[in-house]
């Protein structure tokens, strides 16, 4: 039946997922045993230490990632304010937009109504995103963040930075596991600000154009008065 089918393929998706994670662990866990080796047989490189401490942080953030996913989600969402959370991811992040040359932008609009949310995973899928636009611009620029009410009882973050964008071709793959463009990447973050959002019956849109910049959209259902009402 379709129901079956459907578990076939997500039990699929579910064990290319997993080989892509034992795989991503694996290179830094390679590469940390060598170094290691090295250190044992050698005298104390600075540089193996160095290297050994940047394939640990790699490990972690994937599994961080992961964790962010795995978290019991129902169970935790609150009445939150978006202004505020987007106010602490911008200011968490301030140390690096300023060594960019970044300037981040935020305007809200007045009396916007709460969400419903689990505050860490929202507040990750607005770091992952600021994030990926300031490493979109590695000769500084701008990043707008406007916040709004739209007419469907839906609350509206736009983020539009001034970065290298990303080719029409790759726009409907976006949020696949393991794609990064940088030598640093860990290609998980759009992932899982997709999941999060999907988790909260958001949505989540991406425009791009190469040399221009990025814009994405992340919808997400308020709380309105009728519903306050209700309770
Ligand atoms: P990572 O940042 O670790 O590469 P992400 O899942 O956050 O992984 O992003 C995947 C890829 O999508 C990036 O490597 C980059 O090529 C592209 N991308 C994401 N956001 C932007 C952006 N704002 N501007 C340009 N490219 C982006
Ligand atoms: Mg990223």
């Amino acid at each position: 039946s379709e129901q079956l089918i459907q578990k076939s393929e997500k039990l699929a998706m579910l064990g290319q997922l997993a080989a892509g994670i034992a795989h991503e662990i694996r290179n830094p866990l390679t590469s940390i045993k060598g170094f290691i080796h090295l250190l044992q047989a050698n005298n104390r490189k600075e540089e193996y230490f160095d290297i050994v401490f940047s394939e640990l942080d790699r490990i972690n953030e994937i599994v961080g990632e992961f964790l962010v996913l795995a978290k019991p989600s129902a169970a935790t969402f609150v009445e939150q304010d978006v202004k505020v959370l987007i106010k602490d991811v911008v200011t968490l992040i301030n140390t690096q937009s300023i060594l960019n040359n970044v300037q981040i932008f935020v305007e809200f609009e007045s009396d916007l109504p709460m969400v419903s949310c689990e505050k860490n995973q929202i507040k990750q899928v607005f770091l992952n995103l600021l994030k990926n636009s300031i490493e979109a611009m590695p000769k500084g620029g701008i990043i707008d963040v406007k916040v709004r009410e739209k007419e469907d009882d839906q609350i509206s973050i736009i983020i539009v930075d001034q970065g290298v964008g990303i080719p029409k071709e790759r726009l409907s793959t976006l949020g696949e596991p393991f794609y990064t463009t940088k030598e640093k990447g860990t290609g998980l973050g759009l992932m899982t600000c997709y999941k999060i959002i999907e988790g909260h019956h958001g949505k989540l849109n991406i425009q791009s154009e190469v040399n221009e910049g990025t814009t994405i959209e992340i919808m997400l259902p308020a709380i309105t008065q009728s519903l306050l009402k209700m309770k």
